[in-house]
């Protein structure tokens, strides 16, 4: 209402009496006027939106139906309410005329002041009503229109959302095929099933390096054959092929269509036509800057690759790569093993021929040392047999050295069998003590010892855990100067735990793990005297954990050393793997 009473009331009459009564009634009121005499100044001032115009029924120029039509035709002006006035009687019929027209409300002379009033005030409100309805409206179709709009994106949104996750779904795909893919074929069969049909192409292959400079074809799909002639061939990285550059270049190489094909490779765009082919695409497999192969792929039309496609493909190209580069070391490493597994065999096959050589004529040595030392070829002096002793030493010796070899050698190449038994241990460590008494006896030392009970048992083989306990013990004995030697038996969890201990020199903390590598000695000097070849401890060493096991050291230098080998136990149902007996003296 405040916006119409700043908006003046036109009031169009041709009798200037009329005029002012009705002015001043509605100037009474509180509205500001407008005065037009003729039906054409009406029109006129109607352009400068009242809120409202009284028109009277007769007027000089055009009359007022006219007036009123026109108004209602004028964008300008068809918003604002018409009051037809008239002076005297107007039939319903005429009324309903103005009213076609346009008019939105009828007074008769004479006119009641409030009557009048009332009248404007209600078109007023009905128009302000009107008005408001209509931006209301206005308001709601705007909000339906981004409403749609948002619903637009939405929908796009959505179908970009599903692209991608068909995107991801595809390279999982990849990605879990390709981890069980074992050859460069079945990587290929993995790659290309996957890429064709997302990237919309019809035919693919995929090339792999081979040695440095030359492509082989892996494996090919959805080619005719005639489309492939002599492409199965190497090809050389210099060659003046699409494959060739794009993997020379390290870039992928698009040729959208035939044009394309003419500008770069026309020696090509004929054989690519006439296989019914258009576009092609030639995406390099690269891993850490190395180029594995290339996927070549060719499409019935022209192609385009969008953001998305090129996503896919670099992803896929990648992987590829990454599982080129595995079946490639996979393979290295396997042609590697068998290469040192034939060289292994070779030395094995040598040893043993050498051994079986040197180990005649030293049998031959030591058996015509016998024959001179029982005096078959004539009496022995006493020096001639203290020769011949050590003639005989020497030989044993040798012999020794000659076995310690060759069972090392069949233990590196895994040819020493094990033949597994369930034995007490007491019944070994008892064998292996009896076997360095002489020695030990020679270097008066101590020995003290705690064997396992009889229960105590391990599954084992008993002649390599004997070698192993006897190698020990031996060492002992040997690197012992003055003191003791012990051992001990004792389980542990499942596990026996056999210690041999001594007085002696002791082990430098640096060499404690190299004693272990085959040749390895701490002194040479003193292993010259006390004989031995350095391979006894990784003998024992591989025995132990073959069988199971471990052997390991601890030492103090000028203390002493503590040799622990570890097997696993044998328990039978319902016992204990086994008990520790009372100490036994020395
Ligand atoms: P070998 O005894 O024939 O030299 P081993 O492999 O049995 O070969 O031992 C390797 C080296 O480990 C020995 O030469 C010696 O230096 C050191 N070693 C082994 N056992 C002991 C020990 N009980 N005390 C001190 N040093 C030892």
């Amino acid at each position: 209402m405040t916006e119409h009473r700043r908006r003046p009331i036109l009031v169009v009459d041709d009798r200037v009496t009329n005029r002012y009564v009705v002015t001043r009634i509605l100037e009474e009121a509180g509205y500001p006027i407008l005065e037009a005499s003729t039906g054409m100044e009406a029109l006129r001032l109607a352009r400068q939106a009242p809120a409202l115009v009284v028109l009277d029924v007769h007027l000089p120029d055009i009359n007022d139906f006219e007036v009123c039509t026109r108004l209602k035709a004028d964008p300008k002006t068809a918003s604002i309410p018409v009051l037809h006035l008239s002076a005297s009687f107007v039939s319903p019929e005429a009324q309903a005329h103005g009213l076609n027209a346009g008019a939105d409300g009828y007074l008769t002379h004479p006119i009641e002041p409030p009557v009048l009033t009332a009248t404007v005030q209600a078109l007023l409100r009905t128009r302000e009503a009107e008005q408001a309805l209509r931006a209301k409206e206005a308001e709601l179709r705007a909000q339906a229109a981004e409403l749609q709009a948002a619903n637009r994106e939405l929908a796009e949104q959505t179908a970009q959302t599903q692209a991608l996750a068909e995107r991801l779904a595809r390279l999982q795909a990849v990605t879990a095929q390709l981890a069980g893919a074992l050859t460069v074929e079945q990587i290929a069969a993995v790659v290309l099933t996957q890429v064709l049909p997302t990237l919309g192409a019809e035919g693919g292959a995929l090339y792999v390096m081979h040695e440095r400079d030359t492509l082989r074809l892996a494996h090919h799909q959805g080619y005719p054959a005639a489309a492939m002639p002599g492409w199965d061939r190497p090809l050389a990285l210099d060659e003046r092929l699409p494959v060739c550059h794009s993997v020379r270049t390290g870039e992928p190489l698009v040729l959208p269509d035939l044009d394309a094909w003419r500008r770069t490779f026309p020696e090509f765009a004929e054989l690519h036509r006439q296989a019914g082919y258009e576009g092609a695409a030639i995406l390099p497999c690269r891993s850490h800057e190395r180029v594995e192969g290339a996927i070549s792929l060719s499409f019935r039309e022209a192609c385009h690759f969008g953001s998305a496609e090129w996503e896919l493909a670099e992803a896929v190209t990648q992987q590829c790569a990454q599982a080129l580069q595995r079946v490639r070391l996979f393979e290295a490493e396997r042609r590697v093993r068998a290469e040192a597994e034939a060289a292994n065999l070779a030395k094995m096959q040598f040893l043993t021929m050498m051994s079986h050589e040197l180990r005649t004529p030293l049998n031959a040595i030591a058996g015509y040392a016998d024959l001179l030392d029982l005096g078959i070829h004539g009496p022995v002096s006493d020096a001639q047999r203290e020769a011949l002793l050590r003639i005989k030493r020497s030989q044993e010796h040798l012999l020794g050295l000659i076995n310690d070899v060759l069972n090392f050698a069949k233990l590196e190449a895994g040819q020493v069998q094990f033949s597994e038994s369930v034995f007490a241990v007491r019944e070994v460590l008892a064998d292996a003590l009896a076997l360095i008494e002489p020695q030990r006896r020679a270097k008066n030392l101590a020995l003290s010892y705690e064997l396992c009970s009889p229960r105590t048992r391990l599954r084992a083989d008993r002649e390599k855990v004997e070698q192993v306990v006897l190698n020990l013990l031996t060492n002992a004995v040997k690197f012992t100067e003055q003191g003791s030697v012990t051992l001990v038996c004792e389980t542990q969890g499942e596990s026996v735990l056999l210690h041999v201990r001594d007085t002696g020199i002791g082990i430098p903390a640096e060499k404690r793990a190299a004693i272990f590598e085959p040749f390895v000695q701490v002194d040479h000097r003193l292993t010259r005297t006390a004989h031995g070849t350095g391979l006894g401890l990784a003998i024992s060493r591989d025995l132990a954990r073959a069988m199971g096991g471990e052997l390991s050291v601890e030492s103090e230098e000028g203390v002493g050393s503590t040799f622990t080998l570890r097997l696993p136990g044998a328990r039978e149902e319902g016992e204990p793997p086994g008990e520790v007996a009372a100490r036994v003296p020395a």
